[in-house]
């Protein structure tokens, strides 16, 4: 029987199985693929203190090593369910099912992207899906952003702090009352039909008018999409599938604590995911010692 198996080795679950196992708790981590999760897709990373201008691919293996140097437990499996038996969690994998006093869901989610020829060859180089992530190195240049909803405004006033011109380009209805700045151009009913850029990114083509729009940073800032699955049946969700908490980290059922891009919160990035790791452990740990 495991104290605490943490379902995702990304840096939420990664943390919270540091934390876990510093407390001197029995501890699991499945991870379904690579630990570190969404970040090992970044090209670059600026805005995770201590290691500046490394790849997520970098920052990856410093996840992986601190766990494993603490006697971290990981095992590469993906978890397919959890039977919740009140005082037991059971945790059904392809081929095997652990016993736990508590679990934490730290399964991430997935950023959408456009499906276009070339999107994907230009991510870090152009494309990007995080404007939090990438925003700074756009500084005074001129970028676009495809917004699919309120907080894409949001984004898209970040955005024009850094850049020279913002395009924002979305079709559907939004209120874009807010996007009323000199260097913000709103471009309605339109979508990006073309990414045109050898190495880099160079311009895109908006279907209104074939227009060509040179840029050197586009910004997909469609809805994300959370790991759920099989796994969350008794766990409350909103409609696009987030678990919903808040700083506490705690699920509607008891036991079950859920920490970083997966949860409902209103900034996904490492430093926010590191955090709720370890508020998710913290709580975990607090209520194995209260049960004892
Ligand atoms: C291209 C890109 C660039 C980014 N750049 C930055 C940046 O510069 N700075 C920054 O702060 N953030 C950046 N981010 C965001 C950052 O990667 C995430 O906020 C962070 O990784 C969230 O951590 P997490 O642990 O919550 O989830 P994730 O990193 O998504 O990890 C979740 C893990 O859970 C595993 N998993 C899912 N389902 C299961 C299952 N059923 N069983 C077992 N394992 C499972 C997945 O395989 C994955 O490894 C970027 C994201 C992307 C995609």
């Amino acid at each position: 029987m495991y104290d605490i198996i943490i379902i995702g080795g990304g840096p939420a679950g990664i943390t919270a199985g540091i934390y876990g196992k510093r407390a001197n708790k029995k501890v699991l981590v499945l991870e379904a693929n690579k630990v570190g999760g969404n970040i090992l897709k970044a090209h670059m990373v600026d805005n995770y203190p201590a290691v500046p201008h490394s790849t997520g691919e970098k920052l990856g293996e410093l996840f992986l090593k601190q766990a494993l140097d603490l006697g971290v437990e990981i095992k590469y499996e993906r978890a397919m369910e959890l039977i919740d038996n009140n005082d037991t969690k059971i945790i059904q994998t392809l081929d095997n099912m652990y016993e736990t006093k508590t679990v934490i869901i730290a399964t991430g989610n997935d950023r959408k992207g456009i499906a276009l020829p070339n999107e994907k060859e230009l991510v870090g180089r152009g494309v990007s899906y995080c404007v939090h992530c990438d925003g700074g190195f756009f500084k005074k240049k001129d970028v676009a952003i495809i917004g699919g909803g309120d907080s894409s405004i949001d984004n898209t006033l970040y955005l024009a702090d850094i850049c020279n011109k913002v395009y924002f380009i979305y079709n559907g209805k939004l209120d874009v009352s807010k996007l009323d700045k000199p260097n913000i151009e709103v471009i309605a009913n339109s979508n990006v039909k073309e990414i045109i850029g050898d190495k880099v990114l160079e311009s895109i083509i908006i279907d209104k008018d074939n227009r060509e729009i040179k840029v050197s940073g586009l910004f997909v800032d469609k809805a994300n999409v959370p790991e759920t699955s099989l796994l969350l049946r008794n766990i409350k969700q909103t409609d696009t599938g987030f678990i919903i908490s808040d700083e506490s980290v705690k699920t509607n059922i008891d036991g079950v604590f859920v920490a970083g891009d997966v949860r409902t919160k209103s900034l996904r990035q490492v430093a926010t995911a590191v955090s709720d790791g370890a508020i998710a452990a913290t709580a975990a740990i607090k209520y194995i010692n209260e049960k004892n």
